[in-house]
């Protein structure tokens, strides 16, 4: 991609300071390019123009044409999916058929699922003796979008295809280390006739340009992806402002494996949650509780499984690893592996680097930990699982529920009973039971306690990029 610009009204513009910041391709410890190093000012820019285009004709399209355009945005990241893995590829240090395989072809499905959620939507109508009720839905007006950057195109066009779909005009911080995928999308809007300003990119460092763009007071809802700590930041500004606000933030998920499980398919689907995208996905099941009866049987084979995986070059088709997305966060998440050994841990499997140039790590199976120690309760966001056994049912829940985190969690069993009541008394916002990351986009997707507030998916993203109005009518 080479240099990247901001996307503000349609042109391609630098940081008005003319300050730039490195990319760097982290599976080979290479600068690819330099980014704009936006700050308040590049934001204003950005947010006049979102608020000038909602004045324009985009503030009159219906959401038949707006859904034609969301089609038409689809179809041009899908006709260029290949120039859109590899990018994502390339910030990231994923592997290139994972971008191929899911991040890419979601993105697409994301926007061709709200082309037709906004053509299908309806709202209610209430009759009240002589008089009838009914809702119509408006948009917010300019939203802001801050993602981060282990799914960038996938978590961005999740949050911009409901956004746009109910008629708001858009300002997007993607993370500063994987800025080519939404610039790309930004200049194909543009293309397939999205007009001027309904869609812009800032890029730059999270308190520099993502804080003024929550803190401007021309945003009205600030709908954002990332860590539990800078959603505080966030939800600190956002909140007495009375601003519209979506914080999807971090999980620790636990992974519980009962002895009735299916032992073969459990542990392909454990081994694939723990360490897919490197284990750098919020919904990744970084601690696994294995019952007791079953633990000396599923334990080594599952750590047989992991030291199977190849960690190797993104374009290998074998990797099923990559690199961490830096070396700054390979760093941190060495740290949770030393932390480990120190808190009595016992890293049955690798933590260690293997030759090679970029930020590359084996991934990490620890066992010996208490649930209540730091590596088993922090959330690390890369490919190290602790392992711990419990007695039974009450046990399991008390463990899964013991961390602040709330977002998801796997439960593997072939007893229906326990699949249902478990579930139901886990304190997440989501469970897959014998199956893990089986999306269906309608339905609710968010956590409890630290891991966020509000849902996004289907109806409750139109419903956030919207403001309900009743509008009552005496007929008598
Ligand atoms: P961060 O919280 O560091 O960053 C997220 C985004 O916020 C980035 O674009 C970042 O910019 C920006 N940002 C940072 N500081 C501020 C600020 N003061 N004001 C406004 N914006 C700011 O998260 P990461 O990028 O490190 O992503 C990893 C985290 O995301 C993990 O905790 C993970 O669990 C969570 N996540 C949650 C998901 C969910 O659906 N619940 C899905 C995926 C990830 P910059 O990068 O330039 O600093």
């Amino acid at each position: 991609m080479g240099d990247l610009s901001n996307v503000i009204s349609g042109e391609r513009v630098s940081a008005l300071s003319g300050a730039t910041l490195a990319n760097t391709d982290p599976a080979t410890n290479t600068e690819i390019g330099r980014i704009p190093r936006s700050a308040a000012a590049d934001v204003d820019a950005a947010v006049s123009a979102a608020k000038a285009a909602l004045a324009g004709p985009w503030g009159r399209t219906t959401a038949e044409e707006r859904a034609a355009l969301l089609d038409r945005i689809a179809d041009g990241i899908e006709a260029r999916l290949d120039d859109f893995a590899r990018a994502e590829s390339r910030d990231t240090g994923k592997p290139l058929w994972l971008a191929r395989k899911v991040d890419i072809p979601r993105a697409v499905a994301n926007f061709r699922f709200f082309a037709g959620a906004v053509r299908h939507d309806e709202t209610g109508s209430q009759r009240t003796g002589s008089a009838i009720n009914y809702t119509v839905r408006k948009p917010l007006g300019v939203v802001a979008l801050i993602t981060p950057w282990n799914l960038p195109l996938y978590l961005l066009s999740w949050k911009t295809a409901p956004a746009l779909a109910m008629g708001n005009t858009v300002v997007a911080k993607p993370s500063e280390m994987t800025p080519s995928t939404a610039t790309m999308m930004a200049e194909l809007m543009v293309e397939v006739g999205l007009p001027p300003g309904v869609f812009n990119v800032i890029h730059g460092l999270g308190p520099e340009a993502g804080g003024p763009l929550v803190g401007h007071e021309d945003v009205a809802a600030v709908s954002f992806t990332g860590g539990t700590a800078t959603g505080r930041i966030v939800a600190r500004t956002a909140a007495p402002m009375f601003k519209k606000l979506s914080l999807e933030l971090g999980g620790k998920n636990a992974t519980i494996v009962f002895d009735d499980c299916d032992l073969e398919r459990t542990l392909d689907g454990v081994v694939r949650a723990a360490f897919l995208n490197q284990g750098q996905i919020c919904l990744c099941g970084s601690r696994l509780l294995v019952q007791r009866s079953i633990y000396d049987r599923f334990v080594p084979a599952f750590i047989e499984k992991v030291r199977a995986l190849k960690v190797g070059p993104p374009a290998e088709p074998d990797s099923f690893l990559g690199a961490l997305v830096s070396e700054a966060h390979r760093d941190k998440v060495e740290g949770y592996v030393r932390l480990a050994r120190e808190e009595g841990g016992t890293i049955a499997c690798g933590g260690d680097r293997p030759d090679l140039p970029g930020a590359f790590l084996r991934p990490a199976v620890v066992t010996g930990l208490t649930t209540d120690a730091r590596t088993a309760c922090e959330e690390i966001f890369g490919p190290v699982v602790t392992v711990h056994p419990f007695d039974d049912e009450e046990d399991a829940i008390r463990m899964a529920n013991s961390v602040q985190y709330g977002l998801a969690a796997s439960v593997w069993t072939e007893n229906l009973r326990r699949a249902h009541t478990v579930s139901e008394r886990l304190d997440t916002g989501m469970v897959w039971v014998n199956c893990w990351l089986l999306r269906d986009l309608r339905v609710p997707f968010g956590g409890v306690k630290d891991s966020g507030v509000g849902r996004e998916g289907g109806h409750h993203s139109l419903e956030f990029f919207s403001d309900a109005q009743n509008i009552c009518i005496q007929l008598g």
